[in-house]
């Protein structure tokens, strides 16, 4: 699939009216970093560092961390890593961790939850990445902030890291941006004052979809009843691009939809800009919205949803049908 696509690897995904979609890539694990030059990818959109947690028996150490990510952005070679902080529990749990038993591990005690209740290990992890840095730009996330506080509790463990990496004389990084995760509707609803002092959001539109629809991304069951395209979800998509458009606020989307075509084409549709995406999805993606008039895609999705459909997926396949035939 990479050759298929190499004409347009080093070409702009710029769709035929002339809107630019930042295309990202996501990545877990040193392996991945090759794919970066490979796909055409402008950097990585989500570093997901639980991966390097699960596949150990124990703890890793701050050294090697700091190791670690420090290789990860060599390897990026100056393009921008978005650095996910741990996402435990749920579906991901660690070996060396006590396992908890929860009813509803995915509604349960994950991810920044556990960041700011046992902060040691996302201190740990702060402080990895800070001296991973050192003076070079870092961009780090929060995933999982479904309230305005725990952005604010979150980002200050971030102050402090900082602070403490000052006062041993460390180099600081060159730039630092802290961004949340939007990953339940909650967040979508947050004070404005959130999206005026977060640096950028992301999507998460894999949690995102299944806290939406309340159906459970991993029972087959009940997750395809809920398509993405689905009128209401895009409606809620656009709400957030209106709001962060209002501040300012840079936006992202990062769930596995963003390296679907059509559902990429739709994201970009309501107004995403920046999509990140598994590597091998980027060609794909790119070839679609280059040859896509974006503006025209909006019009038939709001088209679609004057008219009461449900998804619009039909509605625009029918029309790239016809626009490209
Ligand atoms: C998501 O929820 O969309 C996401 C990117 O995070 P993960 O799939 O790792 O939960
Ligand atoms: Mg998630």
């Amino acid at each position: 699939a990479q050759t298929r696509y190499a004409s347009i690897r080093d070409k702009p995904a710029e769709t035929l009216d002339g809107t630019t979609i930042q295309l990202m890539m996501n990545a877990g694990l040193m392996a991945d970093l090759p794919s970066l030059a490979g796909s055409g990818a402008e950097g990585v959109g989500l570093f997901r560092t639980e991966l390097q947690f699960l596949i150990r028996n124990q703890m890793p150490r701050r050294t090697e961390l700091a190791e670690l990510y420090s290789r990860v952005m060599d390897s990026a070679k100056g393009k921008r890593v978005v650095f996910r902080t741990l996402d435990i529990g749920s579906d991901k749990v660690l070996p060396y961790m006590a396992p908890q038993d929860e009813p509803n591990p995915a509604l349960g005690w994950r991810a920044i939850r556990v960041g700011l209740d046992k902060p040691g290990v996302l201190r740990m992890q702060l402080q990895a990445l800070l001296r991973a840095a050192a003076g070079r730009p870092l961009t780090v996330m929060f995933p999982f902030i479904a309230q305005y506080e725990e952005f604010t509790a979150a980002k200050a463990e971030m102050d402090k890291a900082v602070a403490r990496e000052k006062i041993l004389g460390h180099p600081l990084p060159s730039e630092l941006r802290v961004g949340a995760m939007l990953e339940t509707p909650s967040l979508g609803f947050a004070p404005q004052k959130f999206f005026e002092e977060v640096d950028f959001i992301s999507i998460g539109g894999n949690d995102l979809k299944q806290f939406f629809f309340a159906a459970d991304r991993e029972n087959e069951r009940v997750r395809r009843r809920y398509d993405t395209l689905n009128v209401s979800f895009l409606t809620f998509i656009e709400g957030i691009v209106n709001r962060c458009r209002s501040t300012q606020t840079p936006l992202s989307f990062c769930g596995e939809d963003a390296g679907r075509p059509l559902e990429a084409l739709c994201l970009a549709a309501m107004g995403l800009r920046v999509l990140s995406m598994r590597p091998a999805s980027i060609g794909p993606v790119k070839s679609l919205l280059r040859r896509t008039n974006l503006e025209e895609v909006r019009a038939i999705i709001h088209e679609a949803r004057e008219r009461g459909d449900q998804s619009v997926r039909n509605a625009v396949k029918e029309y790239l049908r016809t626009a490209n035939p």
